[in-house]
């Protein structure tokens, strides 16, 4: 066998593991390269409500995230090298992208695709949604005096965000910290986004309009306030726990 067949058998033999293990773990699927495809939500439209209303994640989930999904797709199409990257090393590799129109679509499509399949993992319904594990309360003791403190920090990171964009809760050297990224940017984009901490996302909050405008019109601060109430925190302090 040349080294060349046994390398493609085992490019092979990976490459089937790796989609055995996607079908068992929805959350990996995100982590796949191109073409990319759309988890299902891990509960109903309506299981966020009062909260968050059906239609809302109907249209969220159905119309705008799938059409970033479907954008990134055929900005990539032919670009096998671009293709080749999981989503999260895209995201890290956008910035030395040449083209620039190609640059600027997918940082739009892929943080688009990104943002959204995180968001949805870091929801659950009311009744599920749990608290902080011990060590990502100390963590935010630590870096915010309480956690009251920590969700009007995080609040007003959401609040003053002009426009489109999210509220972040990122782990960077070990410590937690709030940011916020314009439009679809996120923290895992290296020399693209000014005035952003980079790090590891734990927690994101989406203040679009598309994301609450139906049931919350223009406020958005109560909007911030409801979605407390459906945030999955048993997600939110398993990544604190596996982030670097
Ligand atoms: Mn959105």
């Amino acid at each position: 066998m040349t080294s060349e067949n046994h390398l493609s058998r085992r490019h092979f033999a990976l490459t089937g593991a790796l989609a055995a293990g996607a079908a068992l773990l929805p959350s990996r699927l995100v982590q796949a390269a191109a073409p990319y495809e759309q988890a299902a939500l891990p509960y109903a439209f309506d299981a966020l409500e009062p909260h968050i209303d059906a239609k809302t994640m109907e249209i969220h989930h159905g119309k705008h995230h799938a059409t970033y999904i479907k954008n990134l797709n055929t900005a990539l199409e032919g670009k096998a090298d671009l293709a080749a990257h999981s989503l999260n090393d895209l995201m890290a590799h956008l910035g030395k992208v040449e083209d620039k129109a190609l640059q600027t679509t997918l940082r739009n499509n892929g943080g688009g695709h990104w943002n959204h399949a995180f968001f949805w993992e870091t929801l659950a319904p009311a009744d599920k949604s749990g608290k902080p594990s011990d060590e990502l309360a100390k963590a935010i003791d630590a870096s915010f005096g309480s956690m009251d403190a920590f969700k009007t920090a995080f609040g007003e990171a959401a609040t003053k965000r002009f426009g489109s964009g999210w509220a972040w809760l990122i782990k960077k050297d070990g410590k937690v910290l709030v940011t916020s990224t314009p439009n679809q940017d996120n923290p895992l984009m290296p020399g693209l986004v000014p005035d952003t901490d980079l790090g590891t996302p734990l927690l994101g909050l989406d203040v679009w309009e598309h994301a609450y405008y139906l049931h919350y019109q223009n406020r958005r601060v109560d909007y911030i306030a409801a979605w407390w109430n459906v945030v999955n925190w048993d997600k939110v302090s398993a990544r604190f726990a596996d982030a670097k």
